[in-house]
């Protein structure tokens, strides 16, 4: 009877990061992943979204047309998608459980609905939401980015208050006041996650 406990956490963990868009999620998923004690898997999205300058196809998204998402969604190949600001943005799902089930940690960065969606199908994943120290700092942010315009700009504010009131459905909330900060906080949420023996 030897080593009876050594299989416990063989399948991969699958953590979800989620908060309004321009409140940094990105920023902190990048910075996570380059730090090189970095075990995570980045699963990436696919979307109909226009690619912004510098951004390149199969490593910040899947760029594919409308057409194209519609049948992944109709293939039943998606973990889950959401329509945001006039796009699809979606989880393609067999990355996600290749990796889970090679007991490879997987890391999402999706939207609100999107990861309520996961909640459903996993419910032993791990869901932090990244919030805003405040509304107008969001606003700043979002303009900051300069990469939309103002009428996108209030879509995305209006849907972040929406977005915000969801946090009540997350394991963890972190403030992105400081970028370095915030890293912490979620690596250290991580590292206790992987042990814990109760969910509920
Ligand atoms: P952006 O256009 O700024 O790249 O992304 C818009 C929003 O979509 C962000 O909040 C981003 O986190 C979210 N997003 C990115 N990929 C996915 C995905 O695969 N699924 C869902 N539901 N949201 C995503």
């Amino acid at each position: 009877f030897r080593g009876e406990f050594k299989d416990m956490s063989k399948r991969g963990m699958l953590i979800v990061l989620s908060g309004p868009s321009g409140v940094g999620k990105g920023t902190i998923r990048k910075a996570i992943f380059e730090q090189d004690d970095n075990k995570f898997h980045y699963s990436i999205s696919m979307t109909t979204r226009k690619k912004r300058p510098g951004e390149v196809n199969g490593k910040d998204y899947y760029f594919v047309s409308k057409d194209e998402f519609e049948n992944e969604i109709a293939a039943g190949d998606m973990l889950e998608y959401a329509r945001y600001v006039d796009n699809y943005y979606g989880t393609p799902l067999k990355y996600v459980n290749k990796m889970l089930d090679s007991g490879k940690d997987v890391f999402l960065e999706i939207e609100v609905k999107g990861a309520m969606q996961v909640r459903k199908k996993c419910a032993d994943g791990l869901f932090i939401f990244l919030t805003p120290p405040d509304l107008m700092e969001l606003r700043h942010r979002i303009i900051e980015r300069g990469t939309d315009d103002l009428a996108t700009i209030d879509k995305r504010m209006k849907r972040a208050v929406g977005e915000i009131e969801m946090m009540q459905n997350y394991d963890y909330a972190v403030v992105n006041d400081e970028i370095p900060a915030a890293v912490e906080k979620i690596k250290t949420i991580i590292r206790a996650e992987r042990w814990r023996v109760k969910r509920f």
